[in-house]
């Protein structure tokens, strides 16, 4: 007993499809019934063709389960006991069992309906064509040659039979239906439930995910203004002080509110992206100055590694592009980063190429390759997911989120660019970025370290290139940092900076007193840098004598120069204000007799 209960079990598991399961499900009842059958024809001694018939059967049902079960091709075994069925055992019972007059043509009919249960895909629609033709060629045999069949004994055992046919058929087929009605009700209920439940999963994620979005920006943001208010301050003591022990304080100061800064950024951007704040602004941007600017970067980072740096660069690129110059600079900047943190020794080469695409658009390559330590195989794997750092244990000693590449994927990707990496672990990392841009000139770039030697001379050697101890200049803006700045940055020169803090202030110090210079900032609270420019214009001093005024402004826009000017406005210079370009302003404004150009700015 319990043999049977296991075969049964193993002949109708879960695992199984329908078709398996019915087919396992006919042939071991059907396998059963006849040997029953045969037992009792052998000892009721019936005829020897029933027997033979029967035996036959017995074996292709086996064979049936062989193939279904051991060889695992249900299908083939629905085929045998379909051919079986329908070609043997049916075209038998017709001759035998009455023919036409009798319920033959509703077994008929059974025989070819489960061959459709049984037999799965185009071989099932051959079967119904040949069961077709079978069907009409024992009719014809019994049309044209009744001698053949052999009839029932009685006109009421043909009823009898045709009784037997009709309620056999419609509870078999009554079951099946009903079976797979209840199959399919459960499981759509079981799917919609299981999509209920997605959809309301996937919104309680979306409303999490903008949650978590909103506080990272609205936190970031927060914790920025007063880090870069340390920041600014800091700068302060490190320009101001000259005692040791505080320098190297505020030195501390200086790399950990850096840090910092750049982490706080870095989740501001990356939660800008993740809620599709982040936008591309397109613009036009010198080619030059961005190079320049990676290249300061690099340089300054690589500081006290010992590292070589190399720019191999295109001379041909365009000099001017169209595009978004701050996001693409972010990106060149998290790759370089990269390179320094994970290089020990060796050479970083930072790489500008392009290729020209149909006029006006390029693809702007961006290479950085390093010498460090480089990525595993496992590391590379999704290394441009958030907050996935490779290779955790050989990068233990270098601090980092995991966050810089998955920003500069998402930029590149928002740029419709791409970016690819090559590692290889122990000897080095090769990041390439391709970023469609317009040219918005025709005109090549041309010798970098020419231009480079021109405008540099930034940094802590940096010698200021004249003297005017005789000239005053007034220096307005609302953020006292700002003003602190300018006169630092003046201080070897000796310019008397006077100070205000707004649009009135900057008034009442201009009526009183004479300046040779004046800078007002853009953007102030009440009077801004042009109402201001205006009322000073109507002072009998300006009136008089002309001071020139020039204006500093945040926004590097795009023709803005122009609208200044047409103000009025002598010159414009943008911030954060360069030492270099404060102090050319002075020497082309301020009076050339109080100005002494040193021996190598002549
Ligand atoms: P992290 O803040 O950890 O530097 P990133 O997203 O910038 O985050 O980089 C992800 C990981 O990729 C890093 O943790 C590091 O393992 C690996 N990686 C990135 N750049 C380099 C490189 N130039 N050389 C070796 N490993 C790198």
């Amino acid at each position: 007993m319990e043999k049977i209960k296991k075969i049964t079990k193993y002949l109708t598991r879960e695992e199984l499809s329908m078709q398996h399961r019915l087919i396992n499900i006919i042939l071991s009842i059907g396998a059963m019934a006849l040997v029953v059958c045969l037992i009792f024809d052998f000892f009721l001694g019936t005829g020897a063709r029933t027997f033979w018939i029967m035996g036959l059967l017995i074996i292709s049902f086996l064979v049936s389960l062989f193939v279904a079960n051991v060889l695992k091709k249900p299908n083939l075994a629905g085929i045998i006991l379909a051919a079986v069925a329908n070609y043997l055992l049916m075209p038998l019972l017709f001759f035998a069992e009455g023919g036409k007059e009798s319920g033959m043509p509703l077994w008929l009919t059974l025989a070819s309906l489960f061959t459709f249960l049984i037999v799965e895909g185009w071989p099932c629609y051959v079967f119904y064509v040949l069961n077709v033709l079978m069907a009409g060629c024992l009719l014809y045999s019994d049309f044209t040659h009744p001698e053949m069949v052999q009839r029932m004994a009685s006109r009421r055992a043909e009823y009898e039979d045709y009784l037997y046919g009709i309620a056999f058929v419609v509870l078999v087929f009554g079951i099946i239906f009903k079976f797979q009605g209840r199959l399919y009700e459960g499981k759509k209920k079981e799917l919609e439930e299981k999509e209920q439940e997605l959809i309301k999963m996937n919104l309680d994620l979306e409303k999490a995910n903008e949650a978590k979005s909103v506080f990272l920006a609205r936190m970031s943001h927060e914790i920025r203004t007063p880090i870069n208010g340390v920041i600014g301050m800091n700068e302060m003591i490190l320009r101001e002080s000259g005692e040791r022990n505080i320098l190297n304080y505020a030195s501390s100061i200086e790399v950990a509110s850096n840090t910092l800064l750049s982490l706080v950024n870095d989740i501001l951007d990356f939660s800008k992206i993740e809620s599709g704040l982040m936008k591309i602004i397109p613009d036009e941007y010198d080619v030059f100055s961005f190079i320049r600017s990676c290249y300061t970067m690099l340089d300054m980072r690589s500081k006290g590694k010992g590292l070589k740096l190399k720019l191999d660069y295109n001379e041909k690129l365009p000099e001017k592009l169209f595009g978004d110059e701050i996001r693409i600079r972010q990106i060149a900047t998290n790759l370089l980063t990269n390179a320094v943190k994970y290089t020990d020794s060796g050479t970083i080469t930072f790489e500008i190429d392009y290729i020209k695409k149909e006029e006006p658009r390029i693809d702007l390559i961006l290479r950085v390759t390093d010498t460090g330590r480089g990525i595993s195989e496992e590391g590379i794997e999704g290394i441009f997911e958030s907050f996935r750092r490779a290779d955790e244990r050989q990068n233990r000693n270098i601090e980092g989120t995991g966050l810089g590449l998955a920003i500069t994927k998402q930029l590149v990707d928002l740029m419709e660019g791409s970016i690819s990496v090559k590692s290889q672990q122990g000897r080095g990392s090769e990041f390439t970025v391709v970023i469609p841009q317009t040219q918005a000139s025709s005109k090549p770039m041309g010798d970098f370290w020419a231009k480079f030697s021109t405008t540099t001379g930034t940094g802590e050697n940096y010698e200021e290139s004249f003297t005017a101890k005789e000239a005053s200049i007034l220096v307005v803006d609302d953020v006292p940092v700002n003003l602190q700045i300018i006169k630092l940055l003046l201080k070897k020169t000796k310019v008397g900076v006077d100070m205000a803090t707004s649009g009135e202030e900057c008034l009442e110090k201009y009526k009183e007193k004479h300046y040779d210079l004046i800078f007002i900032d853009h953007m102030m609270p009440k009077m801004d840098g042009i109402e201001t420019f205006v009322e000073l214009q109507k002072t009998d001093r300006y009136k008089e004598e002309k001071t020139p005024i020039i204006i500093l402004t945040a926004n590097a826009i795009q023709g803005a120069d122009k609208e200044y000017m047409a103000v009025g406005f002598s010159d414009y210079m943008t911030k954060p204000v360069q030492v270099q370009e404060l102090e050319k302003m002075l020497i082309k404004y301020l009076p050339e007799e109080k100005v002494t150009l040193k021996e190598e700015a002549r």
